[in-house]
């Protein structure tokens, strides 16, 4: 499979593996956005979050909960952001699930969410779509 993270699972292609079990990798991300960046993917290629199931979901979830506080720790980073960027809109480059982990610092240069105007203003739109739809 033509798969860039499914490369890195067979050992065809080089990376800063972290932590590896018979289900999940954890390695550095090649372009971190802070120091520490991390990813974490389970073995099975499954292109997104939405196609993941519901045990593959919450074991990802039990080991990011596992992992990312002890990458805080050692690394003494301050905080940390989790992302999953799901879709090529919101941003997801590699068809493979993978967590961001994303060590924070006080000091560090990342840019915080901000509020965006339009989705303000729809704000009781969406929730009239959304409420008791779930
Ligand atoms: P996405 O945008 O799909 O959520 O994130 C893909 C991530 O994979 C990016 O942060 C990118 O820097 C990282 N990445 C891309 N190619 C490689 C690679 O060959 N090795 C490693 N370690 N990370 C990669
Ligand atoms: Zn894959």
């Amino acid at each position: 499979m033509d798969c860039l993270f499914c490369k890195i699972i067979n050992k065809e292609l080089p990376a800063k593996i972290i932590y590896e079990d018979e289900k999940y990798l954890a390695f550095l991300d090649i372009n971190p956005i802070t120091a520490g960046h991390t990813l974490l993917i389970l073995k099975d290629h499954v292109d997104n979050f939405t196609h993941l199931s519901d045990q593959q979901a919450a074991d990802l979830a039990s080991m990011i909960h596992k992992i990312a506080p002890k990458i805080i720790e050692i690394l003494g980073a301050d905080a940390y952001n989790l992302g999953i960027n799901n879709g090529a809109a919101a941003g997801q480059i590699i068809d493979h699930v993978h967590w961001h982990i994303i060590p924070r610092y006080s000091d560090d240069a990342l840019v915080h969410w901000s509020c965006d105007n339009q989705a303000k203003e729809q704000l009781d739109n969406v929730f009239s779509k959304l409420e008791n739809k779930l």
